[in-house]
């Protein structure tokens, strides 16, 4: 009864990118009563299935509760020196290019931070990726690209504020639930319009105003022969292209002869030309538009192309930074971005600065570095081909699951077992990443015990607090890597007491001799005091000075992050597949979330009410393959690709594309038949971003 009276404590969502404010009390039974936190500027008090079910996934019955070595129960000081002899051994023996460290994007910005400065500044290696990479990494290249820096320039109000908002690529109706139900709510108030670009007709689309069905990976070309359109129809801002542009003539030359007009846009998309039209109408005369992009953009063997194909048009029309316009990368994940903050991507060496010579020098005297990393590290992919190699052979995993979430999940579980060290850090006590060989078992703290900042889809900063207390002997993640940088003999860099001090570390390091942040407040966040941060309410980040840290935007009046302060147009590469369907692999395997379990269900398999929604794996196909195949609705099919095989339960569904399938993502287990569709998802990746095209692997299907 006591602790039910205790004030709820505020934090946030450990799900989606959206970001929601949760307000969290104890119920003295071993969860929590959980309520949406109306002072959020992300969700108002509203929360979805999954957010409101939290309270039933608290379960300490499934839980990690001390460090393991060998599968017998260790203590902490005996398994941080194992892993510190582990990772001193192999540099010694095999460089810094033999160690590596997966992360996820469900970490706090702390842990990701603790992370990126012992492999990248004290073990001297880059191989520092996250699960990050599988979910919106072309995002980032694209920003890059495009803006010369990985910012999303606009805010979730511009999503209401918008007359007309594209998703492409996007099921936010299950994936972003409470941002889509803010759209939803701006559609009725403001009679703004939605359309969906999505090759299947998934909830979001139901309810849009114009679907889109087209082609699976044909989304360059779309926004290809949009741009054509619109320098046809003189629906440009020419002045915005001239002051602060380069690039438009040969982005639009190569957008002419990917997609010369709409005829031919429609058939590259296989879309009827009457919904080309309306699209492009609506573009053309509609001010006030954002595009949203999500998985099926950034998952893609051209995915970064796709990105900067949307960006195009939003720089030839001048519509972005400015109220209600603008492309919106919708993050799948709670910390995405937050990651991204800090350099937890191998390509990325911290606070948003590559490996160019100058950066290197600058981190390494801020983090007064014992071995700085000095060139980009290995991407999710290929850091686990090289571990199949035998070349990396060392690896720490902290909160996720590669075992069955990277594509090729079988031959990433082989490669798990050639390593000479490997240590999980975990909430459970078991997955198929822990089963793959990890021989160091950390028991890692979980959502309602850890404390630290995300920050969400919109750059906002929010603070993730505790409100139970660390069961067992689990502990934060950057208390362990302190802990090991501690026992290789970097302690003093690594001596903070608190994840306040990391912060403030952070967003020093982001300010500190960084002329790039002339104009904005990007090192007032360095000066929070220990109550400060504890009380610190959701902030958005960086943001002009001038303009406070409750709102802002970029790119209005140019003034991007490239050298000369301009923006750059992409001249995107012509459609291309990374592998076509075959005789024997017909079909294309997509595949993604759906709308009540998050990745691969460790926390929300945990409540039946979640599992009430959709209770097993499926496996979506056109009634016209299904009668060709002999494959039965309600029966079992067998999908299988080059890489693996799963038998799943039948969804024939009216408005699936024939030639293409989808199944989602979550399932999980020892057998392939337990729906673990990762197995089947090919390895193949987008040349800039490194991410895995995970929505067209060719594929076949039989009846069971
Ligand atoms: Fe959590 Fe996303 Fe649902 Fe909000 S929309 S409650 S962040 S899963």
């Amino acid at each position: 009864a006591h602790a039910a009276e205790a004030p709820a404590t505020r934090t946030t969502c450990p799900y989606c990118g959206v970001g929601c404010g949760v307000l969290a009390k104890p119920d003295g039974l071993g969860g929590a009563t959980i309520a949406g936190d109306p002072k959020h500027p992300s969700n108002f008090g509203r929360l979805c299935s999954k957010g409101s079910a939290l309270g039933e996934t608290l379960s300490l019955s499934a839980r990690l509760l001390h460090p393991e070595i060998d599968g017998r129960r260790a203590t902490w000081d005996e398994a941080l020196d194992a892993v510190g002899e582990g990772f001193r051994r192999t540099i010694a023996e095999h460089g810094p290019g033999a160690v590596a460290i997966y992360l996820s994007g469900q970490l706090l910005t702390e842990d990701y931070y603790a992370a990126n400065k012992l492999f990248k500044g004290f073990l001297g290696s880059a191989n520092v990726d996250t699960n990050s990479r599988l979910c919106m990494s072309s995002s980032v290249a694209g920003h890059k690209r495009a803006f010369g820096a990985d910012t999303v320039p606009g805010t979730y109000r511009d999503l209401e504020t918008a007359d007309v908002l594209v998703l492409v690529g996007s099921n936010a109706a299950w994936c972003h639930p409470v941002l889509y139900q803010r759209m939803l709510a701006a559609k009725v108030a403001r009679g703004s319009k939605i359309v969906t670009i999505d090759p299947r007709r998934t909830s979001t689309a139901e309810e849009s105003d114009l679907h889109l069905p087209l082609k699976a990976g044909t989304d360059t070309a779309l926004f290809c022969g949009l741009l054509v359109r619109l320098a046809e129809r003189g629906a440009m801002r020419a002045g915005f292209v001239a002051d602060f542009t380069e690039g438009f003539d040969a982005a639009l030359a190569r957008a002419k002869e990917i997609a010369p007009d709409a005829a031919a846009t429609a058939t590259a998309c296989g879309l009827a030309l009457a919904d080309v039209e309306a699209f492009f109408a609506l573009y053309e005369t509609t001010e006030r538009v954002v595009t949203l992009y999500s998985q099926g953009v950034n998952q893609s063997s051209q995915g970064t192309d796709k990105v900067n194909a949307i960006i195009n048009v939003h720089l030839a029309t001048g519509r972005i930074g400015r109220e209600g316009m603008g492309p919106f990368s919708l993050t799948g994940q709670p910390n995405a971005m937050g990651g991204r903050e800090v350099g937890g991507l191998a390509n990325q060496l911290a606070a948003h600065m590559g490996f160019e010579p100058e950066a290197v020098d600058r981190v390494g005297r801020f983090w007064n570095a014992a071995a700085m990393a000095k060139a980009d590290g290995l991407k999710a992919v290929d850091m686990f081909d090289a571990i199949e190699r035998g070349e990396i052979k060392a690896l720490w995993v902290i909160g996720t699951n590669p075992a069955v979430s990277l594509p090729r999940a079988d031959a990433a579980r082989r490669a798990l077992a050639k390593l000479d060290c490997f240590v999980v850090s975990e909430n459970v006590a078991s997955n198929d990443t822990l089963g793959a060989g990890a021989t160091i078992r950390l028991p890692a703290a979980a959502w309602g015990e850890k404390d630290g900042t995300i920050t969400n889809s919109e750059r906002r900063i929010s603070r993730q607090r505790a409100f139970l207390a660390l069961p067992g002997e689990v502990r934060p993640d950057w208390q362990a890597i302190a802990g090991v940088a501690a026992r290789l003999g970097f302690g003093e860099a690594f001596a903070w007491r608190s994840p306040g001090e990391i912060f403030r570390e952070h967003a020093a390091l982001s300010a500190f001799e960084n002329d790039g942040a002339r104009d904005f407040d990007i090192g007032a966040l360095a000066d929070l005091d220990t109550r400060d941060y504890d009380l610190l309410e959701p902030v958005q980040w960086p943001a002009r000075k001038g303009v406070g840290r409750a709102e802002s935007r970029f790119f209005a009046e140019g003034d991007f992050y490239t050298p000369d302060r301009r923006a750059r147009f992409v001249a995107v590469a012509p459609l291309a597949h990374a592998a076509e369907p075959t005789a024997p692999y017909p079909y294309r395997l997509n595949t993604g979330r759906i709308r009540d379990q998050w990745h691969t269900m460790t926390r929300t398999g945990l409540s039946p009410r979640l599992a009430s929604h959709i209770a097993e794996p499926f496996l979506e196909i056109s009634p016209e393959d299904a009668t060709r195949d002999g494959i039965v609705d309600g029966g079992f099919a067998r999908v299988s690709t080059e890489h693996g095989a799963a038998i799943l339960r039948v969804r024939v569904d009216p408005a699936a594309r024939p030639g293409t399938l989808f199944a989602p993502i979550h399932w999980n287990g020892e057998t392939a038949s337990h729906g673990r569709v990762g197995a089947l998802v090919h390895g193949f990746v987008d040349p800039f971003s490194g991410q895995p095209d995970a929505k067209a692997t060719p594929a076949a299907v039989s009846p069971v």
